[in-house]
């Protein structure tokens, strides 16, 4: 299997958008899917701020580079697309409609990585949680997944004010 290639050039003009089919097409849909400030990941960013918690982004220095990381609390949260990921609901198990081949392989390749990185973390110690895109729309269940797996954040610890608990 052969990767795209890293060397395509970055242009600053939009019209150098390749079509499908045409070369450097593939690096372009790939760079665009590699680009990581993904919408639900930003959303949980928010929430987790929001509620005072305090992480690191993209632990590079652990295996597959968590989206989230609580480093003293050997603790990682993973934000993941049902279908690059391969989640087992509808948007996970749905077959893309082009270039189907190549998308498969993409999303095999994608959740041997997280099963590898699940390993991996795990026999080092660290905790994760893996919160699927499909899942982020109830902010209330969300937050309580979130609380239940981090613990309290710090800030509330200290009896910090203005958090409205109703
Ligand atoms: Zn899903």
């Amino acid at each position: 299997m052969s990767k795209p290639s890293e060397s395509v050039k970055r242009r600053s003009s939009k019209a150098l958008k390749p079509r499908p089919g045409e070369a450097g097409f593939r690096s372009w849909v790939m760079s665009r899917v590699r680009s990581r400030d993904t919408k639900p990941e930003m959303l949980v960013r928010r929430l987790l701020h929001g509620l005072g918690y305090r992480y690191r982004l993209h632990g590079e220095e652990l295996p597959g580079s968590p989206d989230l990381v609580f480093p003293r609390k050997k603790m990682v949260i993973w934000v993941h697309g049902c279908f690059w990921h391969g989640h087992g609901c509808r948007n996970g198990v749905r077959l893309p409609k082009t270039n189907v081949e190549f998308w498969s392989a993409k999303r095999r390749a994608n959740m041997g990585r997280d099963q590898r990185s699940a390993l991996a973390l795990e026999s080092m110690g660290w905790k994760a949680l893996v919160l699927w895109e499909c899942e982020l729309r109830d902010l209330t269940v969300l937050e309580l997944r979130i609380r239940n797996f981090l613990g309290p954040p710090k800030s509330a610890r200290m009896g910090k004010k203005g958090y409205n608990c109703g």
